[in-house]
Parts: structure tokens; C-alpha cells; sequence
């Protein structure tokens, strides 16, 4: 009985199908010499405003109105109960029939986002039953301090200015 061809390293199925270490060698440095003469994709920021689309949503929360001037939120902490990184604090209170802050019986008497642990997720406006709360295209969120981090129901319920006129340091 003749014995079976020993398989080496060198010889063996798999070995076979590997290509050889300088194929992998010569690939590795194509994609080097490629990126190294590739056109530069820099983004000239905060010189150079790069505009985003305007319904998309990655920045800044927006508290809304109804067109008569009522809030939407009606202070139910949905919102906040939604929140994985509790980053939201509401406090509801009753509406004032004669002078009401919102339709419906509540309104939220006090509202704060900490953006120092807002991730973006979005999961407080899909909460939101009123759409009161949305997130904005306005990413210029720099600052320099925990209560400059801390947005308070008055600058929520503010439309965001157009990006890039925010009156930070543009120098670098
Ligand atoms: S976007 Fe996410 S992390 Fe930020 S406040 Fe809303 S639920 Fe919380
Ligand atoms: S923003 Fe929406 S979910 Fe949050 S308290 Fe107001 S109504 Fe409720």
C-alpha cells in the first residue's frame, strides 16, 4: 500500500489558496501610496460653514409652538422617562385657565436639557405625544461651562439661529 503525499505548510489545501506574503506586502503599500496622494477632504470648519440639510436632525432640541403662540408641551415627562442618559428634567404644572401656557390642562413649569449627557439619541422626541419637542439641524453646541451646558425651557423654546452665526471664538 503506497503511503499518502505529506502535506507541508508550503504544500497544503489551505496554504494554497493563501496568497504569498509579497502579494500582501505589495497590496498594503498600494493603499498607502493612495491615501497619501489622495485629494485633500478637509472640512475648513468653523472658518468655513459647511451648510446641512435643513430638516435634518442632529443638532439642538427645539421646544415648539402651536401657531397661536401655546406651548405643545403639556409636561407630561415622557421625554424625560424616554431619556437613556437622563439628560432631561421637566416639572408639570397646571394651566391657569385664564392665562393658559398650553392647550389642555398642563403645561411644563419648568424644562432643562444637560447637554453634557445628551447622546442625540432622539428617543424624547419619539416619546413625545404632542411633538413639542424635536431635534434641529444646529450642531454649534461648544461650551464652556456646566451651566452654559444646561438649557433652560427659555432658550429651548428659542428657533435656532442660522448655523454659523454663533457668536463663538472662530480663530481656533
Ligand atoms: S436625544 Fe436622547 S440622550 Fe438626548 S435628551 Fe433626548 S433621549 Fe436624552
Ligand atoms: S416635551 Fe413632550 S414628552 Fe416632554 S414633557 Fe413636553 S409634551 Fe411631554
Amino acid at each position: 500500500m503506497s503511503e499518502a503525499p505529506r502535506e507541508t505548510p508550503e504544500t497544503g489545501p489551505a496554504e494554497e489558496r493563501r496568497s504569498p506574503a509579497w502579494w500582501a506586502i505589495a497590496k498594503g503599500m498600494g493603499t498607502v501610496f493612495k491615501q497619501t496622494f489622495r485629494a485633500d477632504n478637509t472640512e475648513r470648519y468653523p472658518k468655513e460653514i459647511v451648510e446641512v440639510p435643513e430638516r435634518s436632525h442632529i443638532g439642538r432640541h427645539l421646544l415648539n409652538r402651536h401657531d397661536d403662540g401655546l406651548e405643545k408641551c403639556i409636561g407630561c415627562e415622557l421625554c424625560a422617562y424616554a431619556c437613556p442618559a437622563d439628560a432631561i428634567w421637566v416639572v408639570g404644572e397646571d394651566n391657569d385657565p385664564e392665562a393658559p401656557v398650553s392647550p389642555g390642562e398642563r403645561h411644563a413649569k419648568d424644562y432643562q436639557i444637560n447637554y453634557l449627557r445628551c447622546i442625540m439619541c432622539g428617543l424624547c422626541v419619539e416619546a413625545c405625544p404632542t411633538r413639542a419637542l424635536t431635534l434641529t439641524n444646529y450642531y454649534e453646541l461648544a461650551f464652556t461651562s456646566r451651566e452654559d451646558a444646561i438649557w433652560t425651557k427659555e432658550r429651548l423654546l428659542e428657533p435656532p439661529p442660522p448655523l454659523g452665526t454663533d457668536p463663538i471664538d472662530r480663530e481656533g
